[in-house]
């Protein structure tokens, strides 16, 4: 078994491959994009203080200059400090809310905008229809049950930066905290939710945010909102981030990256590693190892901790999609199934590669998306 010299990945990890130092390709990937960005040094500040600039004179004549999306966790609430303390933009929040947040990531928004005093919208699912459109992707047998609420967040952050003229939606994802994930994962888009969701849902689908591909195209074209990644220029460590919003504002750390929301937490500690013996929880492990932020035995018990929020969650995820025990067991020992076993647009991404190319250029769609997306995979 060869193990990477510098993070935690073995070969057993998708897509990996080694070069003569063994060193992995995800920690050259990461590497080559942190000299690229000039990630946490003066290069990479200076730019970021130059999209700044950018966006106050750009945005002078509107009410807000951003757009951030808002869960609850540790990123996006730093970012609102950040941006609002430390760069003084004028920060609208926009949370989408699938009514499967945990308490303290309600609390947690409202402690951070309060305090910032930043405007908040809220879009608030039906939930039962939402929770059809969940059960209905529970049943399909497919990895991505976070698909709907992943694709609905982006498309209502877009819906939001249009009706107030805003041009920067903020994303708070960090290469160096939280690694770089494979690609062959993970796919989803407008027509595969709503051909699973048609397949196995009961009800009509009418209040869902849905993202069509045609909708995704027209806000590319034409709203050209552009997508900033705050932590692929400054410096951002996440330990730093939980203590100062600790200390500085009522905000509560909730043990466990995206663990905020119920239905996540069932889909990385349940769903995931049960179904298709796989964890997430392996990547910013492994990018802490790589940060030498901890040891590869200390890595090694954090991968093997038992999670003990996982019993309730489960109880939770049946009582509240109407599962019983029987029903529960039947699903989560069904065949897998594959994204590509479903009716979706994966062809039009391809044949519109040149579209995307040049969308990723401009910073209006992620560069990871192109890559994932726009190849015959
Ligand atoms: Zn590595």
């Amino acid at each position: 078994m060869t193990i990477c010299s510098k993070c935690y990945y073995d070969n057993n990890y998708p897509e990996i491959t080694f070069d003569k130092n063994n060193v992995c390709n995800y920690c050259i990937q990461i590497e080559s994009l942190a000299n690229e960005y000039g990630t946490g040094r003066e290069k990479g500040i200076k730019k970021f203080q130059q999209i700044i600039n950018e966006i106050k004179v750009n945005q002078k004549n509107k009410k807000y200059d951003c757009v951030v999306g808002v869960s609850g966790g540790t990123d996006s609430s730093y970012m609102l400090h950040l941006l609002k303390e430390e760069y003084k933009l004028r920060v609208l929040a926009v949370h989408y809310d699938n009514t499967w947040n945990t308490e303290i990531s309600t609390r947690n928004i409202y402690a951070m905008i309060n305090k910032l005093n930043i405007d908040l919208i809220t879009h608030v699912v039906d939930n039962k229809e939402a929770d059809d459109i969940l059960k209905s992707f529970f049943m399909s047998g497919v990895a991505e049950i976070d698909g709907p609420t992943d694709l609905a967040v982006a498309f209502v952050l877009r819906t939001a930066a249009k009706k107030h003229g805003i041009k920067y939606i903020f994303e708070g994802h960090s290469f160096l905290e939280e690694g770089i994930t494979p690609l062959t994962n993970n796919y989803f888009d407008g027509k595969f939710i709503e051909s699973i969701h048609k397949k196995f849902g009961e009800m009509k689908m009418q209040n869902y945010p849905l993202m069509t591909f045609r909708k995704f195209v027209t806000s590319i074209i034409f709203d050209r909102v552009k997508l900033i990644r705050p932590f692929w220029y400054i410096n951002y460590q996440k330990e730093m981030a939980i203590e100062f919003l600790s200390k500085n504002y009522d905000w509560k750390y909730y043990d466990g990256h995206h663990l905020e929301n119920r239905m996540t937490a069932f889909y990385h500690l349940i769903y995931l590693p049960k179904r298709f013996n796989k964890s997430l929880k392996i990547n910013t492990i492994a990018a802490k190892v790589r940060n030498k932020a901890i040891s590869r035995k200390q890595a090694e018990e954090l991968i093997n901790k038992e999670d003990k929020a996982s019993k309730d969650i489960e109880v939770y995820f049946k009582k509240r999609l109407n599962l019983s025990d029987n029903e529960y067991g039947y699903y989560m020992g069904a065949p897998l199934k594959n994204w590509k076993d479903f009716p979706n647009d994966k062809k039009k991404f391809e044949i519109m590669r040149p579209l995307f190319f040049v969308a990723q250029k401009f910073n209006l769609v992620p560069k990871s998306f192109y890559l994932k997306y726009c190849f015959k995979k």
